[in-house]
């Protein structure tokens, strides 16, 4: 069994944690600072329920809702309590997977109860960070990231075989994960409409087993064995153009990247850059370079360079990866000047950061138009 843990509007969730007053509140999360001038890159249920997305423009957003409440991003906030949320699920002892900045998996093979399991994650998740989780249980992690889907937010639930087809019957088929990409597009062209439909015509596809292996720690217990690659990958609720926006999903990814790379005192030589959308499908490209780096943005600036440029310019993207691999211990050495500046200031954010937490000094990654 999977147990898919996908946190409920984090962002929006986690501002309203920290600021009472936002609580309930139409709330948007800008890329950048200036309120009138950037785009949405997450939303409360509140303005969700208005019609605001991720990917809008804050100008439209406020036309839609004039009293709509608005927080300029602070990915070091949301990466430092991503990385407590993993934390915690350390604790457990199963096999865990790091999906994305606000998803995660356990594989529960053998465990007596799992709903017991999520309610007590749900609860310890809340309990610590004043946020709420929605939960899916399936024997696959296709079908369990779907169930978390089904009752958010703060859901749990759990497919088997008794709710099956039930299940698959009630639920259009655009709900199920990667049906943004040109699969998604071919199935629905050729007449299916709901995952039962799909499931009829292809059974395989819900028995897909884990994704992103590279990911999966198999010994959740021998954490300081040194990894092969480290990975961050987030599907974006919908596919977008505005290459400002990938762009800062690319920056976020890469500095949690090398946050982990940085924790476990590794440094990477390979940088991977995976993107899938519905024209391009998916699409990756790695290059290596003899310098090895755990600096996020240098990360970010090599990832970007191993892509040509018109990529990025007219093809909608769905899902973003980042991986780091060529994995070497120890710190890189700086050789320029401009690098002994960076690496001294990114060991004291670290500091400063680990000592007081909540992300309370971080770089400028908010300017997002790098
Ligand atoms: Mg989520």
């Amino acid at each position: 069994m999977i147990l898919h843990i996908d946190m409920d509007a984090f962002f929006a969730s986690i501002e309203q944690a920290i600021n009472p007053r936002l609580k309930g509140k139409p709330l948007i999360i800008g890329s950048r600072g200036n309120k009138m001038h950037t785009v949405v890159c997450a939303a409360s249920y509140a303005a969700k329920a208005l019609g605001i997305h991720s990917g809008m423009s804050s100008r439209e957003a406020f036309s839609l809702c004039p009293q709509l409440e608005f927080v300029a991003a602070d990915q070091a906030k949301y990466i430092w309590t991503s990385e407590q949320i993993f934390e915690l699920l350390k604790e457990y002892d199963l096999p865990l997977n790091y999906a994305s900045i606000d998803e995660f998996q356990l594989e529960l093979t053998g465990y007596p109860d799992p709903l017991n399991l999520a309610k007590k994650i749900k609860e310890q998740i809340y309990a610590n960070f004043n946020i709420t989780a929605s939960v899916g249980i399936a024997k696959t992690w296709l079908l369990a990231k779907l169930a978390s889907k089904l009752n958010k937010p703060d859901g749990l639930t759990l497919i088997d075989d008794s709710n099956f087809e039930q299940i698959l019957r009630q639920t259009s088929l655009d709900k199920l994960c990667g049906m943004g990409g040109k699969t998604g597009v071919g199935f629905i062209a050729s007449g299916l409409k709901s995952c039962w439909d799909l499931y009829l015509n292809l059974p395989g596809f819900f028995s897909q087993s884990y994704h992103n292996s590279d990911n999966v720690d198999e010994n959740p217990g021998k954490f300081n064995e040194m990894p092969k690659s480290i990975s961050h990958s987030y599907t974006l609720p919908m596919a977008q153009i505005n290459p400002q926006v990938i762009r800062a999903w690319i920056r976020l990814l890469s500095e949690m990247v090398a946050t982990r790379l940085r924790q476990q005192k590794l440094t990477s030589a390979t940088v991977h850059l995976w993107l899938n959308g519905p024209e391009i499908g998916s699409f990756g490209a790695q290059k290596t370079y003899q310098l090895t780096t755990n600096d996020g943005y240098e990360i970010y600036q090599r990832a970007v360079k191993t892509m040509a440029k018109s990529r990025f310019k007219n093809h909608r993207i769905r899902a973003i990866g980042v991986t780091c691999s060529s994995l070497s211990k120890g710190s890189y050495q700086p050789l320029l000047r401009e690098e002994i500046r960076r690496e001294g200031l990114i060991q004291a954010l670290d500091r400063i950061n680990n000592r007081f937490g909540e992300g309370s000094i971080h770089p400028a990654i908010t300017d997002l138009t790098h």
